[in-house]
């Protein structure tokens, strides 16, 4: 139920609403025309919502954008005036394209290179901040999981989730468990805390798939827990990991805080991963997180196909706000989804219908392969440290 003006004037300890945290940068910019993030994702989850009345003014933040002093907790000022002017010129040095990995196919030169990453960093940034008294964020614009400090890589240019959780322990949380569904090793995370036993880190991610690090051996001090898994994942695996692994190491754990990165690539319909989760998957992640820290940041990450990352990440902000998600969606929800396009190099792509009509995608429910029940209870046995 949304809080109301009364509720929160007869109860001013009561918990805030959840904050989502958005910007119109993201709305026309593009990676080019033919790279995977020429579509269009955290607009439609700001249209849709609104078109269903569970986005009111005062739930919505716009994203600061970060200047390159705000960024230094992760990122070398090298590589962040690399950046900066390589906006400006739209251009970029061989010097530079072999240093700091942009000007590439995967982080090419763009119009807001700069501006929209820094944008995305300064939402979790100052999610951070909000949080500090606890209550719940979304960043659908966040989870750039795969920057480093002085490259760009896999798409991203900055590392919003490690600035994250510089920020929340900044601001009080000191035990930060993150939480990284996405079909793509979280490499940057865990790069900047393989070393920090106060930082779990568990990642679900495809194995043998780009960019091939979170092997399972990986444990950092402990506190890092990676499970690669087959192509083909369904609910009733995810399932498995959420209830035998992810929820009781997070538990055992005790958090102040969990960073929940909930990349929308490892659904049947996205390009660029052979994972075959429906969103219920994701949805199931997201809810049953929530209740095992007082601060909760989601973020969002991968996610190419225009209809299901829209959709499952909409469904996100209604998950966050108990909404129920209707079966068929209002007719403006539909014109929304309707009007998306999906154009490729080389062929349009044409959406399913129930793409357009509806958030929820039919469970996809299977067998429980032997590996993944093998690899979940392995690694669950690794927690007994914190018990
Ligand atoms: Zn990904």
């Amino acid at each position: 139920m949304p809080m109301t003006d009364d509720m929160q004037a007869s109860d001013p300890g009561a918990t805030p609403p959840p904050r989502f945290i958005g910007s119109e940068i993201y709305r026309h910019s593009s990676y080019g025309s033919w790279h995977p993030l020429r579509v269009p994702r955290v607009s439609t989850v700001m249209d849709l919502a609104r078109s269903l009345g569970w986005l009111p003014p005062a739930q919505f933040i716009t994203s600061p954008r970060a200047k390159p002093s705000a960024l230094t907790g992760f990122h070398t000022p090298e590589y962040l005036s690399a950046l900066q002017a390589a906006e400006a010129m739209q251009e970029v040095t061989e010097d530079v394209r072999q240093r700091h990995g942009l000007g590439t196919p995967s982080n090419p030169v763009f119009k807001e290179m700069y501006r929209r990453p820094a944008t995305s960093a300064g939402a979790s940034l100052l999610a951070g901040e909000l949080l500090n008294h606890g209550g719940v964020i979304y960043s659908p614009a966040g989870g750039t999981h795969h920057g480093l400090p002085d490259r760009a890589n896999g798409f991203c240019y900055l590392n919003d989730p490690v600035l994250a959780i510089q920020s929340l322990r900044r601001n009080g949380a000191r035990r930060i468990a993150y939480v990284d569904i996405d079909a793509h090793h979280p490499d940057g995370v865990e790069y900047a805390f393989a070393d920090d036993p106060d930082t779990l880190q568990i990642s679900v991610h495809e194995e043998n798939r780009w960019p091939r690090t979170g092997q399972i051996g990986n444990a950092g001090k402990g506190q890092v827990f990676n499970l690669p898994v087959a192509s083909g994942l369904n609910d009733t695996e995810m399932r498995l990991i959420l209830h035998d692994l992810i929820l009781p190491l997070v538990a055992d754990f005790g958090p102040d805080a969990i960073v929940l990165q909930c990349g929308a690539d490892a659904v049947t319909e996205d390009p660029q991963s052979r994972l075959t989760l429906s969103n219920n998957a994701h949805w199931a992640v997201v809810a049953a997180l929530r209740p095992l820290a007082p601060r909760y940041l989601v973020l969002g990450g991968g996610g190419y196909n225009p209809w299901s990352v829209g959709r499952l990440w909409t469904g996100v902000w209604a998950i966050l706000n108990n909404y129920d998600i209707p079966d068929v969606l209002p007719p403006t929800a539909q014109g929304i989804l309707g009007a998306l396009t999906w154009a490729g190099p080389f062929r349009q792509h044409h959406p399913e219908p129930h793409w357009i009509a509806t958030l929820r995608d039919v469970p996809r429910d299977g067998p429980i392969r032997d590996s993944v029940r093998a690899n979940v209870r392995q690694l669950a046995g690794r927690r007994a440290v914190w018990r």
